[in-house]
């Protein structure tokens, strides 16, 4: 019996007016990734279904489990829409089983199938009841459940149900602005985004020598396991170095990590310009750290007027850090190599900063040029997914 994998749309299918969009954007995403495998990827307005090979099964299901906009995905086996088909292939399939309850849930999507989804239910129970010896129906609690979806040409007959990571296909909405760092939000954050259907742009700021190389290839390694979620992303790396000097050299202590974050949002905003995003995402969480109060990113975020989103502000450290070993992005974030936002913290940083203090500093170097200059130089690393990228990275 040829088998199929079965795919289920989640949140997709409430989105009546863009449903076509977004099946067509999930069906390109899925074939982008599966493109190394030797598979048939078909569709139709309720189900995805992919034919591939038996030996390629396990690495085609992590990459299903990572991409967004599957609500759940079956192992099915295919056969023709015939009710005496259906039947021998369920008792097939079921004999192989050890079960002592079992229910059989029939899903009739072709209406024109001579026996309706109650009545198959009765016809698939008994068939079974009748050939497999000390077995009885538990239509609350079954060990096996079997369940059938019957549709025109082809029937689809299945035991297992696994659970897709749901969201909106990555795609769906334009490009978004990832900060990342080297630590454990911004990469939480990041993913969040892509499973609203946003496509993620990576900048990383670097103020080499006080920050090392390790720290960059730590920040490629993060950006590769977001990579897996979606596709190749490219990774901006900003050189922050004159710009933080400057800082340091000329403004009040407690005022430079304020300053530094608005000279990061000024080139956050003009790389957005240049790259077509539409928003800046970063891992910032609220009463974090003394930037992140309220009050700091109200002081931080005039100096632009595009959204922000921060997808962990409400969190926990705990949450975030859950999600974090969840994708694996965890235990590269705790490796400890230097941020250039950890190499000049001041000792009382300024928890209630007024935005007309923060002018007055940074009006004491030219920014302006020293911004433009930021983003002209900027160094773009293509970050790739290679196939199988999952097991050598834990080797
Ligand atoms: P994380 O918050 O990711 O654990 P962190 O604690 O080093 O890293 P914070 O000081 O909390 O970073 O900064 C808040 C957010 O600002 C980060 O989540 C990230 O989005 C952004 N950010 C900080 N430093 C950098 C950097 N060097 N490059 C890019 N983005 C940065
Ligand atoms: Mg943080």
């Amino acid at each position: 019996m040829d088998k199929v994998i079965l795919i289920k749309y989640g949140e997709l299918s409430t989105k009546k007016g863009n449903l076509n969009f977004f099946i067509k954007t999930l069906f390109n995403n899925l074939k982008n990734k599966l493109r190394d495998y030797d598979v048939l990827i078909s569709k139709d307005r309720a189900r995805m279904y992919i034919e591939f090979k038996d030996s390629e099964l396990e690495d085609i299901k992590n990459i299903i489990d990572k991409t967004f906009g599957i609500h759940m995905y079956h192992i099915a086996n295919i056969v023709d829409t015939d009710l005496e088909t259906i039947k021998s292939s369920v008792l097939e399939i079921v004999k192989n089983e050890k079960f002592s309850t079992f229910k059989v849930e029939t899903k009739r999507s072709d209406k024109t199938f001579e026996v309706h989804s109650q009545d198959m239910n009765h016809v698939l129970g008994g068939v079974i009841l009748r050939n497999i010896p000390n077995i009885k129906v538990d239509v609350r609690n079954p060990e096996l459940l079997v369940q059938v979806e019957i549709r025109e040409k082809h029937s689809y007959i299945y035991l297992n149900s696994y659970k897709g990571i749901g969201g909106y296909p990555v795609g769906t909405q334009p490009r978004g602005m990832l900060m990342l760092s080297g630590g454990i939000d911004s990469p939480v954050a990041g993913y969040l985004a892509m499973k609203r259907g946003v496509k993620l742009d990576c900048v990383y700021f670097e103020a080499i020598p006080h920050t090392s190389l390790e720290a960059r290839n730590k920040v490629v390694d993060l950006c590769r396991k977001l990579a897996e979620y979606t596709d190749n992303i490219n990774l901006h790396v900003v050189n922050f170095t004159p710009i933080q000097e400057e800082i340091y050299k000329n403004c009040r202590e407690d005022y430079c990590i304020t300053i530094m974050r608005r000279m990061m949002y000024r080139i956050m905003e003009k790389l957005s310009k240049k790259y077509k995003g539409y928003a800046i995402v970063n891992g910032e969480s609220i009463g974090q750290v003394a930037s992140q109060t309220l009050t700091s990113m109200n002081v931080i975020n005039s100096v632009t007027n595009m959204p922000v989103i921060r997808p962990v502000a409400c969190l926990d450290k705990l949450e975030i850090m859950e999600i974090a070993r969840k994708l694996g992005t965890y235990e590269i974030s705790i490796l400890p190599f230097e941020d250039c936002c950890t190499v000049f913290v001041p000792k009382h940083p300024v928890i209630n900063p007024t935005i007309e203090t923060s002018i007055e500093e940074e009006n004491k170097f030219d920014y302006m040029s020293m911004i433009d200059e930021a983003v002209k130089t900027i160094n773009t690393i293509k970050v790739k997914v290679e196939k199988n990228s999952e097991y050598s990275d834990l080797l």
